[in-house]
Parts: C-alpha cells; sequence; structure tokens
C-alpha cells in the first residue's frame, strides 16, 4: 500500500498513522478520507492498474511538495463512503468467520460439558 502524507508527501503505511516526517495524523473522518484519496488503494478502487494507481499517488505527492494540491469535497465524500462500505465488509469477513467457526465452539461446548459431568461430580 502507498499511502502519502497531505502535509509533506512522505510515505506513510497506513490511513491513520502519524507522519514519521512530519507527525501530521489524520483524526477525524475527514481527514482520513483525505489520507485514502492520496494513497494507490483509492486510484485502484477507481478502477485503474497498480501501476498507474503509483504514478497518480507520485504525481499528487509532487503536487504536495509544490504545495499545488487541492484535495475536492465531492472526492473527500466518495472516499468517506469508500471507507464505510469497508467497515461494513469487515462486519461482513467476521460474521462469515464466526459462522464457520461455531460448530467447531459447539463441539468444545459438548466435550467440556461431558468431561464436566464425568469429572466434577
Ligand atoms: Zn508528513
Amino acid at each position: 500500500m502507498l499511502i502519502i502524507c497531505k502535509k509533506c508527501g512522505s510515505r506513510k503505511a497506513k490511513f491513520r498513522e502519524a507522519c514519521k516526517n512530519c507527525g501530521y495524523k489524520p483524526k477525524s473522518d475527514h481527514e482520513i478520507a483525505e489520507a485514502v484519496l492520496l494513497s494507490d488503494v483509492w486510484f485502484i478502487y477507481t478502477g485503474l492498474s497498480k501501476t498507474d494507481a503509483k504514478g497518480q499517488v507520485l504525481l499528487l505527492q509532487e503536487q504536495i511538495r509544490n504545495k499545488t494540491y487541492v484535495s475536492s469535497d465531492s472526492e473527500i465524500q466518495k472516499a468517506r463512503k469508500y471507507l464505510s462500505d469497508l467497515a461494513k465488509e469487515e462486519w461482513w469477513v467476521l460474521l462469515r468467520v464466526l459462522r464457520f467457526l461455531s460448530p467447531l465452539f459447539l463441539i468444545i461446548l459438548i466435550a467440556g460439558i461431558i468431561f464436566c459431568v464425568r469429572n466434577c461430580t
């Protein structure tokens, strides 16, 4: 994942992470959405190839360093929707994992009860 800092254009690894160069850390949903817009993940999501997405981010990095970068509110809205969709997606994955594991839990529970009945009385 390639993400760049909104303030100085340095690379970082996570949207919410503080920049190692200037210390800027996105906190509000708005600021995190801005960080999303400055990542290759976003450009891949909008349909670009990995290489083109990287190229776009490097272009934005140039703009940030030249102080010509301006974020657009409509883009930020789109990124916020993307983030909320992503959060929903994570919940679905968790639910699916739990559903997959539930028979296993049931077996452990039953084995535990049998063990307890035999040994605890
Ligand atoms: Zn920075």
